[in-house]
């Protein structure tokens, strides 16, 4: 950690939303002084009892000195080697406390949680993940990068703005087709078997979990016609 950020004192630290492999620095930096700042959703999350559909325990609330000590709704802007950060929100993509990380002075863009480009996204429904924003994140997220920008994922190598654009299109397409699956009155269980994503990434195997959740995430949002059309 102090090889990573070439000084001995953390000053801050930004989590992106509240899942596991991004929250761990925050028991090591418990009070210590450190200013963790996160999106208010993720510090809901973070200091709650999180279940999968109902059921199965997937998190339990932090001490309350491993809480964020700063969030926000929108946008944040911290100051950076004489530029800055700015941090801003995604709504409900993965989860719905998603942020990404914009860079403008070194044109470099951390997407956050939302987008990977080695294997399928998670949309977690148990914390309020859509597929419809997570396709709109994908363009508030064009919206801020150019030809030149570097773009960091959550994981897998680096993206060029042609690189991200594909990975837009092939999530709004894949969207259109499991909406008119969704007007089929199919199942998550036919659509995985359908599988839409058949052929479109074979390096990121299995994509069926991917289109299971993605599927349900529809459920909690029938009435947004924008997203799913008007039902008949
Ligand atoms: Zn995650």
């Amino acid at each position: 950690m102090r090889q990573l950020a070439g000084t001995d004192t953390i000053k801050t630290l930004v989590i992106t939303h509240w899942h596991d492999e991004v929250t761990g620095l925050n028991a090591a930096l418990a009070g210590s002084g450190t200013d963790i700042i996160a999106h208010a959703n993720t510090k809901q999350w973070l200091g709650s009892t999180i279940r999968r559909r109902g059921d199965e325990i997937r998190h339990l609330p932090l001490p309350k000195e491993q809480l964020p000590t700063r969030v926000f709704h929108d946008t944040l802007t911290l100051p950076f080697r004489g530029a800055s950060i700015e941090l801003g929100y995604l709504l409900q993509a993965h989860t719905d406390g998603d942020l990404y990380a914009w860079f403008p002075q070194q044109n470099i863009l951390f997407t956050g949680p939302a987008v990977r480009s080695d294997g399928w996204p998670a949309v977690d429904e148990s914390s309020n993940g859509f597929i419809g924003r997570f396709v709109d994140a994908y363009d508030k997220l064009a919206a801020l990068a150019n030809d030149n920008t570097v773009i960091v994922p959550a994981s897998g190598a680096l993206l060029t703005k042609a690189g991200f654009d594909e990975q837009k299109v092939m999530y709004q397409n894949l969207m259109k087709e499991m909406v008119a699956l969704l007007r089929q009155s199919r199942s998550a269980e036919e659509v995985v078997i359908a599988n839409p994503a058949v052929g479109l990434q074979p390096q990121w195997g299995d994509a069926g979990e991917f289109l299971d959740e993605g599927f349900r995430s529809f459920y909690g949002h029938l009435r947004e016609g924008q997203y799913v059309g008007t039902m008949p």
